[in-house]
């Protein structure tokens, strides 16, 4: 029989806070030799339970085993290995100028831990968005409470299991549940709360992080477009756009291109390629491919049925198309020439279904991006140079990448996030361990040079400064 878990309210909440703070208190978090012994625990969890962690991930929602390794095993181990390279050098307070005001002096920026935070994450790649932000916090000296999502419950269950063995428990806690759980946990005084989901929920937080002036990173979600031009290698690009689509969780990703818009002389030429590209990787039947993830419950399988059944974009498939409702999967799917207004072009599609939209001229397509919320990623394809300045100088968006999709997430020399409705913050590398870091003003002065001229009486002859 499986064992009941226990009740965990708002006192249970509590509770736990009071443990990971007084924890924090005690200053051991703070100390560099704690950080780094912890970082290098984590890295061992991964290293030791490769093989259990892919396993799982596959039983959530039949993840292929390489895109587990790829995106979930290769980038955690990589967050862990910069941070232990430069945890030293991101820990040291940085020297900046001082004014003619403060003459003689120094000052410096020291970055300190935030105290307790919370992190809550999203189910799709369920040990990178849990863990990969515990790395920020933790090299930043921080106690930390996680809470993963209870949509991958095979992966959440791991995970508790192994930060409970690997980490120490009294400052990195993991609480799994749902939203009864997770409200529990906002009620909570936090020094930081890093969410990662859907921009529903991450306004549920932000109101609930408010209510005790807490600060947010929220890494949100949206529509996040892919413009392509006629000038371009075209086989190139659209492997790239397969490979972000659904080569990430079956579409199933934050970053993952939502729609394409390109011009209506080049749309057949493009659409042509990208069905023989996807029958080169899934082959003819998409059905039978262990290389796709299934859709992750009945809930996303219904919420995407309905974006196919919407009769605006009825006998708009060019390709794909099938569900199985019973395997919880539907085939790479295109659809031309969607109307602007219809339910695949309103929501966040977050699954295999890619529409493509038509427009006159390849510039139009700002307009079309711009009117739109803000998104997590934009990308293009061209090779025309005045195109890709336009598109980086016009667009706004979390992140960009020109020529490819996804890969930008990769690069942990740039910051992750998103802008506007697509989230606010970013973290990987040393932006996760700023995330988490409070930037402290530090003034030196000595005794010398103490200048009458800044305290009273304030004669007139002080007014010619
Ligand atoms: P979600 O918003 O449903 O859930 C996220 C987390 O919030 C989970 O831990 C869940 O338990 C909790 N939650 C759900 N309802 C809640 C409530 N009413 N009150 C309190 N907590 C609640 O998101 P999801 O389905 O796991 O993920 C999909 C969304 O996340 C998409 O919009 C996607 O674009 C976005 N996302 C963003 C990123 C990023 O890095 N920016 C990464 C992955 C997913």
């Amino acid at each position: 029989m499986a064992e009941e878990r226990a009740v965990f309210d708002c006192e249970a909440a509590e509770r736990v806070v009071a443990e990971v703070r007084e924890s924090y208190n005690s200053g051991k978090t703070r100390r560099y030799e704690w950080r780094v012994e912890q970082v290098k625990n984590l890295l061992k969890l991964v290293d030791e339970n490769q093989r259990e962690m892919i396993d799982t991930v596959h039983s959530d929602f039949s993840k292929p085993e390489f895109e587990a390794f790829a995106h979930e095993i290769a980038l955690l181990k990589n967050s862990c290995k910069l941070a232990l390279k430069e945890l030293r050098r991101w820990m040291t307070p940085e020297k900046v100028k001082t004014s003619i005001t403060t003459f003689p002096s120094s000052a410096a920026i020291v970055p300190e831990p935030l105290g307790v935070v919370l992190i809550i994450s999203a189910w799709n790649y369920p040990f990178l968005l849990s863990l990969d932000p515990v790395v920020g916090a933790i090299a930043a000296g921080n106690a930390v409470v996680l809470k993963p999502s209870e949509i991958s419950p095979a992966t959440s269950s791991l995970m508790a299991k192994l930060v409970g063995k690997y980490l120490d428990t009294s400052a990195v806690k993991v609480i799994e549940g749902a939203t009864s759980e997770t409200s529990a946990l906002l009620e909570q005084k936090w020094d930081k709360i890093f969410y990662t989901g859907s921009g529903r929920v991450g306004r549920i937080v932000m109101a609930a992080a408010a209510k005790h002036l807490t600060p947010v990173v929220l890494e949100l979600g949206g529509k996040s477009p892919v413009v392509v031009d006629s000038q371009i290698n075209l086989q190139v690009a659209c492997r790239r756009i397969i490979a972000g689509k659904w080569g990430c969780n079956n579409g199933q990703a934050c970053i993952a291109p939502d729609y394409i818009i390109t011009t209506k002389g080049f749309a057949p030429k493009l659409v042509e390629t990208l069905k023989q590209e996807l029958e080169r990787f899934y082959g003819k039947n998409p059905m039978e491919t262990k290389d796709l993830s299934r859709i992750v419950n009945a809930n996303h399988f219904a919420r995407l049925s309905k974006l196919l059944d919407d009769d605006k974009v009825s006998g708009k498939i060019v390709h794909g198309g099938e569900r199985d409702k019973a395997k919880l999967q539907i085939t790479p799917t295109l659809l031309l020439d969607v109307p602007r207004d219809s339910l695949i072009m309103t929501e966040e599609i977050f699954g295999p279904l890619l529409p493509i939209l038509t427009v006159d001229k390849v510039e139009d397509s700002f307009e079309v991006v711009n009117s739109g919320t803000k998104p997590l990623a934009a990308y293009l394809f061209t090779n025309n140079k005045r195109l890709k300045d336009q598109f980086v100088a016009c667009i706004s968006a979390g992140g960009v990448a020109i020529n490819d999709t996804t890969l930008h997430l990769t690069v942990s020399t740039l910051p992750f996030g998103g802008v506007g409705d697509s989230g606010m913050g970013s973290y990987h590398g040393k932006f996760s361990f700023d995330a988490f870091s409070h930037k402290k003003a530090v003034l030196y002065r000595s005794f010398t040079g103490d200048a009458p001229m800044r305290y009273p009486p304030y004669t007139k002859g002080k007014l010619r400064i």
